[in-house]
């Protein structure tokens, strides 16, 4: 299946944190690397009290089910440090399951495609320059989505060169 995964991180030298992670994703069983967006600049979304956030999105093929996929994200986000002080707060890394293909999912503990996709600047910018072309389920057409949304102060920082 073909998925979007969300990375965000501004603790602890973000732009590694974003390398090594994309780098850990490349190493999970079951899945294809496709591609990964440029890193992004953005502001802080929750509390204004933390640093910007470095962000990026990358395009994997999987045969894992979203909730092992899941399992994967969460375990790269406790090696990479991550302890949930506040909500929206300040982290080394978060990885998002953006969109599992074409599925829609509501259970306690994945949300698919992610609540917050059609309306943050720092998804949909990425996404969009990974495929402008994509339909959220439920959302629309990526294209359309980026056209509506602010960019609301994301800068482009550099290209990965994946
Ligand atoms: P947001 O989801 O608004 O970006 P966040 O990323 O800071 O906030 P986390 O603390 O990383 O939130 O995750 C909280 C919980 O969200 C996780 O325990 C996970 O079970 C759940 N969750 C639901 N849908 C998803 C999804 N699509 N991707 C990742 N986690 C999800
Ligand atoms: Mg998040
Ligand atoms: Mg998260």
């Amino acid at each position: 299946m073909r998925v979007f995964i969300g990375l965000g991180s501004n603790l602890e030298s973000p732009l590694e944190q974003i390398k090594t992670a994309v780098n850990d994703m490349q190493l999970m069983l079951e899945t294809e690397f496709i591609a990964c967006s440029s890193l992004y600049k953005s502001p802080p979304m929750g509390p204004q009290d933390q640093p910007d956030y470095i962000n990026a999105v990358i395009e994997l093929d999987t045969e894992l089910a979203p909730h092992l996929l899941l399992d994967q994200l969460q375990q790269i986000e406790q090696q990479h440090g991550r302890i949930r002080k506040r909500h929206w707060g300040e982290r080394t890394l978060d990885l998002d399951l953006l969109v599992y293909g074409d599925v829609i999912i509501h259970d306690e503990r994945l949300t698919v495609p992610h609540p917050g996709i059609a309306t943050r600047a720092f998804v949909l910018y990425p996404l969009a320059e990974l495929d402008e072309q994509l339909v959220i389920p439920g959302c629309g057409k990526v294209k359309q989505l980026v056209k509506l949304c602010p960019r609301d102060g994301l800068q482009q920082v550099e290209k990965i060169g994946l």
